[in-house]
């Protein structure tokens, strides 16, 4: 296992932001996973799991304790059932399974980070989420000091949520199963009005896996959601807020908000989201609050391709960062009476 002391973190996250940790251990088999968590554990030392570093804000203290990068690789496939280790990259996992003809996963595509992540906020994007397609999660549970295997319905997943974030000092992933769907080279239905859309299909229609990917890629391009060192825009963490969910009474008063600000004929975003619960868009909020795309002077932006994404130009500290993040949130409390909830972990900080 590599063993590093006093590392930095920042250029282990797609922020490049974060001070060092205390002790950086590299673990590329699920024994040493178990290993490393099993001495932190013993030692009482504070324990940081990282993966792909694209969720992640890490203060610019760093982290006293011990860092774990999970870099496990294993990719099986039998059938239409997919086994992968934590540490495979998800989004050459997904073109993988593009090429084997199966569809799932497809829309997942470019979404950055390990797989072993993806069941921690059930990761989403342009009308799929891994919840449908995940059967179980193989994991360390810290408190039993065991290995187990979490079916599907004990999960917990919800929008951006599961039982593995709720309690995050629980347990370590170290293998995801999925049932993929073998439909002849076809995609799942899809279910993304903008990926239909650029497709020329209907919502609910099915088209070739390769073109659903490719789709899916380039639009995410186009708002600095695929990975490129180059471009300043993809230093974030994606979405740096989910998007609300209010009750009928709040979306209530919300809306009345809305119009009150900016007009009776203006009617925001509203996506049913189960029993009398609607959700409508973080990215709209911040928008019309005033942020608008490429806000900001300093070394922390907002994105120029996205308004949910806070960027990093180059230079900037998790304080320019989380400054920022606090003037947004406060922005869109005051003209809309929301109060945005941060997607991307903490470490050592809060907004
Ligand atoms: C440009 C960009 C676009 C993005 N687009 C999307 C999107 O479309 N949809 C979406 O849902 N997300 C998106 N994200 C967010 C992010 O990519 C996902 O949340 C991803 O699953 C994080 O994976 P990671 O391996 O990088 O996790 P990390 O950032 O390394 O970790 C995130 C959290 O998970 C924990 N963790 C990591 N690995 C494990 C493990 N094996 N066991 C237990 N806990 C673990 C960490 O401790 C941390 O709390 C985007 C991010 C970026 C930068």
């Amino acid at each position: 296992m590599q063993e590093l002391h006093d590392a930095p973190l920042a250029p282990l996250t797609t922020f490049r932001l974060g001070g060092p940790a205390t002790r950086l251990l590299t673990a590329t088999t699920d024994a040493e996973v178990i290993a490393a968590v099993r001495e932190a554990d013993d030692t009482g030392t504070p324990l940081l799991l990282i993966g792909g570093g694209s969720n992640l804000v890490i203060g610019d203290k760093g982290f006293a304790g011990t860092a774990l990068v999970i870099a496990t690789q294993g990719f099986e496939l039998q059938g239409t059932r997919l086994e992968l280790a934590a540490g495979e990259v998800w989004t050459d996992a997904v073109a993988r399974t593009v090429e084997a003809g199966l569809a799932g996963i497809e829309c997942l595509a470019g979404i950055p980070g390990s797989a072993g992540a993806t069941p921690i906020q059930n990761v989403g994007a342009y009308g799929q989420e891994v919840s449908s397609t995940i059967t179980e999660v193989v994991a360390y549970d810290r408190r039993t000091r065991e290995t187990v295997t979490v079916p599907n319905a004990d999960c917990a997943f919800s929008y951006r949520h599961s039982r593995f974030k709720a309690d995050p000092e629980r347990y370590v992933v170290l293998r995801v199963r999925f049932e993929l769907e073998d439909a002849s080279g076809l995609s799942g239905p899809i279910r993304y009005a903008e990926t239909a859309r650029a497709l020329g299909v209907e919502p609910g229609d099915r088209v070739p896996l390769a073109a659903a990917r490719e789709t899916v890629l380039k639009l995410r391009s186009g708002k600095g959601m695929v990975l490129d060192p180059e471009d300043h825009d993809t230093w974030s963490a994606g979405s740096f807020f989910t998007n609300p969910i209010l009750t009928d009474a709040e979306f209530a008063a919300f809306h009345a908000r809305v119009q009150e600000r900016l007009g009776d004929d203006v009617m925001p975003p509203a996506y049913p989201a189960g029993d009398s619960h609607t959700k409508t868009s973080a990215a709209w909020l911040i928008d019309r609050a005033g942020f608008t795309k490429g806000y900001g002077s300093g070394r922390a932006r907002i994105s120029t391709k996205h308004t949910l994404a806070l960027t990093n130009r180059g230079g900037a500290t998790t304080e320019d960062l989380l400054a920022l993040a606090r003037e947004v949130v406060a922005g869109v409390h005051e003209a809309f009476g929301i109060t945005l909830v941060n997607e991307p972990m903490t470490v050592g900080v809060s907004l």
